[in-house]
C-alpha cells in the first residue's frame, strides 16, 4: 500500500453523514450543496445532447465551445485572460483540477502553504500527491482572512506553493485585494505557485470578487480553478476547469489525458448552457443564498453564539465557545438529542476548533427550525 494514502484518514464530513443518513427526520444544515436543483434549462441542453446521440469522448482538454464561452466570461466578469486554446482545461469538477495542479507542480517533500480552516481534500490530496502540507490558521478577529505575515513566516526553502481559497468554505471569508496583493508579492519573492480555488466566486454578497490571478505578474504562477457545482447547482454533473499558462496546463492536461481522458460530454453541453445563459437563474439562487445568509447569522447572534457575516459561499461560521463543548462533542450531541446535523469546525482544520460549520444551501423553513432547537439545545447546556 502507498505511504501517503494510508496517512490520510477518510473525510470526517462522510463519517458524519453516514450516522445522518442512518436517522429519520434529520434538519440537515451539514451538506455543502445547493438545495436547488440545476436550471431547466440547463438540464434541457444536457437531455438535447443525449437525445441527439452524444455519447463519445470529447479531446481531451474540453470541448472547443466551451472553453471558448469560459474564456470570454472569464475576461467580462474578473479581467482574467486565458485563451481557449492551450490555457484552459476542463475536469472533472474543481476537484479533478486540484489534484492534477498539484501533481504537476509538486516534487516529493515539496512544501503547500494552506490557510485554514479550509475545504476538507487540500490536505489530503496535497499528501497524496507526495508534498507536505504546511497549515496556517486563521482568526474570527481578522474576519478568518489570512494574515500574509503568517503565510510569509510560514516559508522555507522547501515551500513551493501556496493555496488560496476565496470566499471560503467553510468560513465564508472573502480575502480583500489589499491582502492578496501582500500574498502576491510573497509568491513572486520566493518564487512560489499559486492554487486560486473559486468556486464560490459567483456567491460573494458583499462587493465585487478578486481573483489573485488578475493582479499584475501573477498569471504565469497562478492556476486558477472554477466550476459549475455551486454557482448553478449542478454538483452532480462534475464540471470544473483549470485556466493557467500553456506552460502549466501542458503537464496537467497530460496527467488528465491518462487518468481521466475528459469530462463527460453531457455534463460539458450543460455547461456550456450555464456559461452563456445561467446567469439570471444564478442570480435569483444568489438572491436567495443572501436571506438566508441574514436570517441564519442573525439567528445565531441572537442565541449568544456569535456568528461572523460570511461574505461569500453559503456556510455560516458560529462560535460554540460559551457552550464550553468541543466541536465534535457539539456536533455529536445536537445531532442525537435535537436532530440537527452541522459539521464540527475542526474537521477543517485546528482554528476551526470552537466552531461550528453551518450551510445555508438549506430552506429558509428548515433553518429556522434548526435554529430553535440548536437556541433551546444551547440553553440546556447552559443549565448544565
Ligand atoms: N473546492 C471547494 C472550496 C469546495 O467547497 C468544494 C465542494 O464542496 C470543491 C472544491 C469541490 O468542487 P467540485 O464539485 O467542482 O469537485
Amino acid at each position: 500500500m502507498n505511504r501517503n494514502v494510508l496517512a490520510v484518514s477518510g473525510s470526517g464530513i462522510r463519517k458524519f453523514f453516514d450516522l445522518v443518513a442512518s436517522m429519520d427526520d434529520v434538519v440537515s444544515l451539514g451538506v455543502g450543496e445547493p438545495d436547488f436543483i440545476a436550471p431547466w434549462h440547463i438540464r434541457e441542453a444536457a437531455i438535447y445532447s443525449l437525445n441527439k446521440g452524444e455519447t463519445m469522448y470529447t479531446s481531451n482538454y474540453g470541448l472547443l465551445e466551451l472553453r471558448q464561452a469560459l474564456s470570454r466570461h472569464l475576461k467580462e466578469s474578473s479581467c482574467l485572460d486565458y485563451k481557449a486554446d492551450g490555457e484552459m482545461l476542463v475536469t472533472v469538477g474543481v476537484s479533478e483540477a486540484f489534484d492534477l495542479a498539484l501533481r504537476a507542480c509538486l516534487n516529493a517533500d515539496d512544501e503547500v502553504i494552506i490557510p485554514e480552516p479550509c475545504y476538507v481534500s487540500y490536505g489530503p490530496l496535497t499528501t497524496m500527491a507526495n508534498a507536505r502540507p504546511v497549515f496556517v490558521g486563521t482568526r474570527e478577529e481578522d474576519d478568518f482572512v489570512v494574515d500574509a505575515e503568517n503565510i510569509k513566516e510560514a516559508v522555507t526553502n522547501k515551500t513551493r506553493m501556496i493555496v488560496l481559497n476565496s470566499p471560503n468554505n467553510p468560513t465564508g471569508a472573502v480575502i480583500p485585494k489589499d491582502v492578496l496583493k501582500e500574498i502576491a508579492g510573497i509568491a513572486e519573492d520566493n518564487d512560489l505557485y499559486v492554487i486560486t480555488d473559486e468556486i464560490y466566486s459567483d456567491l460573494c454578497y458583499e462587493g465585487r470578487h478578486c481573483s489573485i490571478a488578475s493582479l499584475e505578474g501573477m498569471k504565469e504562477r497562478t492556476i486558477f480553478l472554477n466550476g459549475f457545482s455551486k454557482s448553478y447547482a449542478m454538483t452532480g454533473f462534475r464540471l470544473g476547469y483549470a485556466a493557467a499558462s500553456e506552460k502549466i496546463i501542458e503537464q496537467m492536461m497530460k496527467i488528465h489525458q491518462y487518468s481521466m481522458l475528459c469530462a463527460p460530454v453531457t455534463a460539458q453541453r450543460a455547461a456550456i448552457e450555464a456559461v452563456r445563459n445561467g446567469s439570471a437563474e444564478m442570480l435569483r439562487m444568489k438572491e436567495e443564498y443572501n436571506k438566508r445568509r441574514r436570517v441564519i447569522v442573525r439567528g445565531f447572534n441572537d442565541l449568544g453564539l456569535k456568528c461572523f457575516m460570511p461574505k461569500g459561499a453559503f456556510y455560516a461560521f458560529p462560535s460554540i465557545k460559551p457552550t464550553g463543548l468541543g466541536s465534535e462533542e457539539f456536533a455529536e450531541k445536537l445531532l442525537k438529542e435535537t436532530k440537527v446535523a452541522v459539521v464540527p469546525g475542526n474537521t477543517f482544520g485546528e482554528s476551526g476548533e470552537g466552531y461550528l460549520r453551518c450551510s445555508y444551501a438549506t430552506a429558509l423553513d428548515e433553518i429556522k427550525v434548526a435554529l430553535e432547537r440548536i437556541g433551546k439545545f444551547v440553553s440546556e447546556q447552559a443549565l448544565g
